[in-house]
């Protein structure tokens, strides 16, 4: 039987955030997360996947590839009741075509549609810039940053507040920007490693860390925790 490991105070939660991840890469291994061939994909996948299951988006994302519209161009170029037509696997059509035409509008409204122009400027003016577009939120906008611009912020999702708070690492009023620098903290800024970790975040809650959650063979049974939150 193992025994339990401890943690003593709340500033043993970084030592402990780098042992989940080292623990999760070891038994999940690489996620190749985000699943998308280019920025474009990557951004738009962000906002498809605004409370939805990736199953529902791969389906919006094959009708916007064989309709040539996969790029924030032909969005840009796009009809928005069209656009909403082709997404509409994704659910909640009409409000994610709004939203990506709100996007891509601000992409070409401030930099000319220049992905590279986007992402060189730096994180602290661009993450706000980011949040003012309509729809878009700190968890889209941090998928966005870190998956398709390589820019070291974490994401911060659901599925984490919940691994968390039964660790008994956040409780259940922490805010999103509180657990983020949880994790900021935690790991020196590398995109990669931020990119990782989300992934098998995703992956622990949904092998293991459901709702109804399976301990016994959940590569963090040896933290202390409580399922029942
Ligand atoms: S399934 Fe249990 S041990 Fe695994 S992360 Fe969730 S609460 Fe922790």
């Amino acid at each position: 039987m193992r025994a339990a490991r401890t943690m003593t105070a709340t500033n043993d939660s970084s030592r402990v955030l780098r042992e989940f991840y080292t623990t999760l890469f070891a038994a999940f291994g690489p996620q190749y997360w985000w699943p998308g061939e280019t920025r474009d994909e990557i951004i738009i996948g962000a906002i498809l996947t605004q409370n939805t299951a990736w199953t529902n988006v791969a389906r919006a994302i094959t009708q916007l590839r064989k309709h040539e519209a996969l790029t924030l161009r032909a969005i840009h170029e796009l009809d928005e009741s069209r656009l909403a037509d082709w997404i509409k696997p994704a659910g909640t059509y009409r409000v994610k075509a709004r939203r990506l035409k709100a996007l891509v509008h601000w992409f070409y409204d401030h930099f000319d549609g220049d992905l590279d122009r986007v992402f060189a400027t730096p994180l602290a003016k661009l993450r706000p810039m980011l949040l003012s577009v309509s729809g878009v939120g700190p968890e889209t906008a941090d998928a966005i940053l870190l998956y398709a611009g390589d820019i070291p912020t974490f994401v911060v999702d659901a599925y984490t507040r919940r691994i968390l708070r039964r660790h008994d690492i956040i409780d259940g009023e922490a805010g999103y920007e509180h657990v983020k620098r949880l994790f900021e903290h935690a790991n020196s800024p590398d995109a990669h490693v931020y990119g990782e970790y989300h992934a098998l975040l995703v992956a622990l809650a949904k092998r293991h860390c459901k709702s109804t959650a399976d301990c016994d063979d959940c590569p963090l049974r040896d933290w202390p925790h409580d399922a029942s939150k």
